[in-house]
């Protein structure tokens, strides 16, 4: 049975000791439930564990505060407990980039002191400010198994998965960064929305890795930031993109029930293949069939199909009819991306005369069809062009990776 924490007389009794600052847990990543568990390790009774709960889970992620100290509704001898128990880690900033149009991308070193055989791992997030909202595009993998033929983060090998901690720690650390917190100050190049509105507004899985490799650990960060009672963001500001996982497409809704992103970008198996080689194993009739059954699909919650601009290769206007014809019946947004450019990419970016003209056949058939205006393409932060240079994991450190996080689909 679990005994009433005494803070104080464990502390006096010698119970309470620091335990090492490296193995200490770190909470940022964990939800209500996580935390709870490692309230219940240090002994505290149900009541507690309760208030404590929400008193730590407040300051965290509705404060942003990263210093136990700072918690001031906690007693002064909880506060040290947990101190001394737990951290509340932030990634390194390697550094920062802002585009002159605005967007930032940040890279981000993540270490597990708590796991010495896990090697850093650098993680690119980008920030695109744009009037009245602010997008932080995360990443869900450092790296991708996936290797789509015009996507430079394919051209990196999987390293790891990321832990819900590194994933929410991503959103966090922007906000940080950003002045999102309460008290904090933002940055003043006149881009950043200001006034009342949040500096991000909406969050886009959209960074490097495909999130759905790395469902449990993205479902528990996207749920930590579409917490009521936490950042707060709504559902619908949260968009996942997925190269086509179907397997996961309906847990997906189910489960965490954010926006779906679908990366299309061919309407035919034999071209798919190639650019998109996830559709050798879920062709399209298996996506477009998880598409129409995506739980809470209505014209109110429609999928966004993500279509990138090839020239001469998927640009056609029989291209554009097909890409109608497909998708009739799905409540859908179409976004056209300009393809960018990386180095050693083989392909150009189709005319803006031609992408202009795709879009009118769309938009013709009753589709909205934004043609996606690249951003940060200054600072190699636009869709597709992310890449770290961390390199793959030893077996070993890869073993460890998964006892932490556990096996994943
Ligand atoms: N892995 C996920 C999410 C990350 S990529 C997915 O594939 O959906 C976000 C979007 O950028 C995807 O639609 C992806 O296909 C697209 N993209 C990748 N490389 C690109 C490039 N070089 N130019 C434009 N868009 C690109
Ligand atoms: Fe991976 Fe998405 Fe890039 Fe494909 S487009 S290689 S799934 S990150």
């Amino acid at each position: 049975m679990a005994v009433s924490l005494d803070i104080q007389s464990q502390i006096n009794s010698g119970s309470g000791k620091p335990v090492s600052e490296s193995f200490a847990p770190d909470l940022i990543g964990l939800d209500r439930n996580g935390i709870a568990l490692e309230l219940e390790k240090l002994g505290l009774d149900a009541r507690e564990i309760r208030m404590r709960t929400g008193q730590l889970w407040n300051w965290i992620y509705v404060n942003g505060v990263t210093d136990f100290e700072r918690m001031t509704n906690i007693s002064k001898p909880a506060r040290e407990v947990f101190s001394n128990h737990f951290t509340l880690r932030r990634p390194e900033i390697v550094s920062e980039q802002v585009s002159t149009d605005g967007t930032r991308k940040w890279l981000f070193r993540f270490t597990d002191p708590a796991h010495p055989a896990l090697p850093p791992v650098d993680v690119e997030t980008v920030y695109i400010p744009e009037p009245g909202r602010g997008t932080l595009c995360v990443s869900s993998q450092v790296g991708c198994t996936l290797n789509c033929s015009f996507c430079h983060t394919g051209t990196q090998a999987l390293v790891r998965n990321l832990t819900a901690g590194e994933i929410i720690g991503q959103l966090l650390m922007a906000r940080q960064m950003l002045g999102d917190f309460p008290g904090g100050t933002r940055p003043d190049n006149g881009l950043v929305p200001g006034g009342e509105t949040r500096a991000i507004t909406n969050v886009v899985m959209m960074g490097m890795g495909e999130p759905l490799y790395n469902f449990e650990q993205v479902k528990t960060a996207l749920l930590i930031a579409s917490d009521g009672d936490g950042t707060s963001l709504s559902k619908r500001r949260i968009t996942l993109s997925t190269s086509g996982v179907v397997s996961h497409i309906g847990r997906t809704g189910d489960e965490i029930g954010v926006m779906l992103a679908i990366s299309l970008h061919a309407v035919r198996d034999d071209l798919r293949n190639e650019l998109v080689p996830i559709n050798k194993k879920w062709p399209l009739k298996d996506l477009l069939e998880a598409c129409r059954t995506y739980p809470g699909l209505s014209n109110a919650r429609r999928i966004t199909f993500e279509y990138v601009m090839l020239k001469g290769i998927n640009d056609s206007d029989a291209d554009a009819r097909e890409l109608v014809r497909l998708l009739a019946g799905i409540p859908a947004k179409i976004n056209l991306i300009p393809f960018n450019p990386w180095p050693g990419s083989p392909y150009e970016c189709s005319d803006w005369d031609r992408i202009e003209t795709f879009a009118d056949i769309v938009n013709h058939a009753g589709y909205a069809s934004p043609v996606r205006t690249p951003r940060g393409r200054d600072i190699f932060a636009a869709c597709g062009q992310l890449k770290s240079a961390s390199e793959r994991l030893t077996k070993r450190a890869q073993r460890e990776l998964e006892t932490k996080t556990g096996p994943d689909s």
